[in-house]
């Protein structure tokens, strides 16, 4: 991701002082308002991208669709999906708006599920949006200001570290080791801390107790992998502010966040977002997630198969926010590691070390699996690209051998398939053996 240049910072500056007011209304707008405005939206971006997008002109035309033809919901509701392959497939030149230039725009990178790389282009204006939506979303887990710090572990850093020395932000990336990690903690003293919720359970673990004591955490912000509500009052309990899970996705960016009450609150005004039953599911399961981006006019996301599942439900919230909310939200699931000696390797780490290889070595890997086999046996499976070699394979040993503890053998197998998992979904981490959740044994 690129930074942000100046220009860019000073209008999310003015959107954020003179403007930035929708943002702080919309959660309190009717569910008629705020419908009203989704579709009004929605038909805009639909024409958009039918005029100036070739992907989702064929794609519409082949459902016998024309703009026109949106007149409704229902209308909408009957558009034919976009899943993340079809993304992949027709990125950048079919999937790009005519009229934008990529080198402009910002670049969001990711490892998808697929084991490919999937690139989400969007323009600074939709970025100040998106930040806007970040602010006000730590907002409801205190009251956040602008001279606070936060600390922000991810694989890449946010393309800006501070609004004019407003907003501060520390990134430390994800491979950092838990020890470094926790010394950043001590040594900024960040109020906002936003991890994985893996992560956290480690840097807890790891914090003595008068380090802990010193720190002026107010709230933590967890994102990326499930965690259960227990895992989170646990660690609130241990780090004395609330620890709050935000659900977002790199083609999505924000879809819902929990409140101080726990509700996981849509945000309406970024996407619209619906669920579509799973076949052969009971009435009342959950249902896949499917949303539509209301402000990437670069590279639309409209009606977009986010492969998670939850229900939606209406209703108030004691927060006073009538955004829907969603419940059941399940997906995001992928296996953490654990080793002999008991310490746990977050699943967001482990993706974070296997994109790092395909990123490394483009065409070398078509596609790989991280199979933890044992508590002692870690196998990486790759199919081999045109790239391959023996020495890149001693190269990823190297890598790898600096994650796991001595005991524990790591293997590279080429492979012509990937392991699926029980239920036939590709998963590029995959623990094979159980294991009892439970939160980390803290030093007291
Ligand atoms: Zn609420």
């Amino acid at each position: 991701m690129r930074n942000l240049q100046i220009f860019e910072l000073a209008a999310l500056l003015k959107e954020f002082m003179f403007g930035g007011a929708f943002l702080r209304r919309a959660p309190y707008f009717s569910r008629d308002e705020m419908q009203a405005w989704q579709l009004d939206r929605i038909r805009r971006l639909v024409a958009h991208a039918y005029a100036h997008i070739p992907f989702y002109r064929d794609h519409y035309r082949r459902a016998g669709f024309a703009p026109p033809d949106l007149r409704g919901w229902e209308d909408f509701h009957r558009l034919p999906v976009v899943t993340k392959d079809e993304v992949i497939a027709n990125y950048p030149e079919r999937m790009l708006a005519a009229g934008y230039d990529l080198d402009r725009l910002i670049v969001s990178r990711s490892s998808g599920s697929s084991g490919k790389v999937l690139d989400i282009c969007y323009d600074s204006r939709a970025m100040v949006t998106y930040a806007l939506a970040g602010l006000r979303l730590y907002e409801m887990g205190f009251a956040y200001r602008p001279w606070h710090r936060q600390l922000y572990i991810y694989t890449s850093p946010y393309p800006f570290n501070s609004l004019f020395g407003l907003y501060p932000m520390h990134f430390v990336p994800t491979l950092t080791p838990v020890a470094g990690i926790a010394a950043a903690l001590v040594k900024v003293r960040p109020e906002l801390l936003v991890c994985y919720p893996s992560h956290l359970k480690q840097i807890e673990a790891e914090l003595p107790a008068d380090a802990r004591a010193s720190l002026r955490l107010r709230c933590v912000s967890v994102n990326s992998e499930m965690s259960t509500q227990a895992e989170r009052d646990y660690l609130a309990g241990r780090l004395g502010c609330p620890v709050l899970d935000e659900y977002s996705s790199e083609e999505l960016t924000r879809i819902a966040a929990q409140c101080r009450c726990g509700a996981y609150h849509l945000f309406e005004d970024i996407n619209y977002i619906e669920t579509l039953p799973v076949p052969g599911a009971e009435p009342g399961a959950p249902g896949v997630i499917v949303g539509t981006n209301l402000h990437n006019f670069a590279m639309p996301m409209i009606r977009y198969v986010q492969n998670d599942l939850g229900t939606l439900r209406e209703g108030a919230c004691a927060c006073g926010w009538k955004f829907r909310q969603l419940v059941n939200l399940q997906g995001r699931k992928n296996d953490s590691f654990l080793l002999p000696s008991g310490r746990e390797i977050s699943s967001g780490f482990l993706l974070d070390a296997t994109y790092e290889i395909l990123l490394t070595w483009r065409t070398a890997v078509k596609d790989f699996c991280l199979v933890q086999e044992a508590p002692a046996l870690v196998i990486l499976q790759v199919i081999p690209g045109p790239g391959w070699s023996a020495e890149i394979a001693g190269k990823i040993r190297a890598r790898f051998g600096e994650f796991f503890e001595p005991g524990v053998v790591f293997r590279v197998d080429e492979v012509r398939e990937c392991t699926k998992t029980k239920t036939g979904k590709r998963n590029p981490i995959i623990r094979r053996f159980a294991a009892t959740l439970r939160p980390a044994a803290g030093k007291a």
